[in-house]
């Protein structure tokens, strides 16, 4: 049976056209999941009992469980357990322009890069929809509070979920929904090319982020599996085609690993790359972990690659750091979890 958060308005209202109803009534439930915030169907007060009856009979409610959760000052971590006792997690942040989510997409991950946590652990299954929207709503619930934004770049690769990533871009961005803005919609890939194209065809205006990591490919190559299917040659023409459909400039994430691809000769190689497109870079402080040999690169190596880019003239950032105190990494909570 479908969860009721699964499905978009559009589905919704077909629903219930198919069962002999007015489409708006996909409204009013919208507004009872999503405004209101409430999950008992027998609740919803403006729609008849028959209809309360037949939703009850066609759709599950089934909510994924807080598990665990950390806690410091500008960032808390979610452990949720879902119906098949799988284990997923979400980051919440606090910016300064709002509350933003990190979510994950899929139970695991199989793209293999070799500094990443989640690497580690091969992916079990997709996330379903609903189960992405109730990340948000979840951690909405227990901060009785409202998210602004999300990014996902939780455990998994969302362009090898695709289809359910869209749905619940939907989902989340429909206007009697959670109403989150798609441009405070982030997703991002390790660059699953013909998925970018199919992204850049629809009409969201999310963001697009890349992960790069690597200027040249033999570096990638032994960083990045996924290279050795899309090199970064067909990953740069898929982001240049991208641009030109959308028009909208794309983040190229690159996580600073030392003496690994923090040097100047890569630094140089990243501009060479890029010089002239609407991109920018968002340098990424790695975060160590107990498995695996990789360090951070040193505030000299990281400040002497941001100040190369930025005089070559790539716009570039470096990514404010969030939770170092509590497993923090991609993958860490769950990964303990596994563990245990
Ligand atoms: N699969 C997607 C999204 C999940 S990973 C992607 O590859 O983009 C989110 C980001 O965190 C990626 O850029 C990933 O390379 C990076 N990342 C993974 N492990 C990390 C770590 N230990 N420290 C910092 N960034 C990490």
């Amino acid at each position: 049976m479908r969860n009721i958060f699964d499905l978009t308005k559009e589905e919704l209202e077909a629903y219930f056209l198919e069962i002999g109803e007015k489409k708006f009534k996909a409204t009013q439930v919208y507004e009872w999941l999503y405004q209101k915030k409430e999950r008992d169907i027998n609740n919803f007060s403006n729609l008849k009992k028959e209809i309360r009856e037949r939703l009850l009979q066609d759709f599950t409610t089934f909510f994924i469980k807080i598990e665990k959760k950390q806690e410091d000052k500008l960032v808390k971590k979610y452990l949720f357990r879902l119906y098949d006792n799988n284990f997923i997690e979400a980051v919440l942040m606090e910016h300064d322009y709002g509350l933003s989510i990190c979510v994950s997409s899929e139970v695991g991950c199989n793209m293999g890069c070799s500094f990443c946590e989640s690497g580690r652990q091969k992916k079990v299954r997709n996330l379903e929809a609903y189960e992405i929207v109730e990340e948000i709503l979840a951690i909405e619930e227990d901060l009785k509070t409202r998210i602004k934004s999300v990014v996902i770049m939780g455990i998994g690769e969302p362009l090898d979920n695709y289809d359910n990533i869209i749905r619940f871009i939907k989902i989340i961005n429909d206007a009697k929904g959670l109403q989150i803005g798609a441009r405070h919609i982030t997703l991002s890939t390790c660059g699953i090319v013909p998925k970018i194209y199919e992204l850049a065809k629809l009409p969201l205006q999310i963001n697009l982020a890349i992960s790069l990591h690597a200027p040249n490919d033999e570096l990638r190559n032994k960083l990045m599996p996924v290279n050795k299917v899309y090199n970064i040659g067909v990953l740069k023409q898929a982001i240049r085609d991208y641009l030109s459909v959308t028009g909208r400039r794309v983040t190229i994430e690159y996580v600073m690993l030392e003496y690994i691809n923090d040097s100047e000769k890569e630094a140089h190689e990243l501009i060479e790359l890029f010089k002239g497109m609407n991109i920018y870079v968002n340098l990424i402080p790695y975060n160590e972990t107990n498995h695996l040999e990789f360090k951070r690169s040193s505030k000299k190596r990281l400040m002497n690659f941001y100040n190369i880019l930025k005089t070559c003239g790539l716009n570039t950032t470096i990514r404010k750091e969030f939770g170092g105190n509590i497993d923090a990494a991609c993958g860490q909570l769950r990964g303990s979890m596994n563990e245990k």
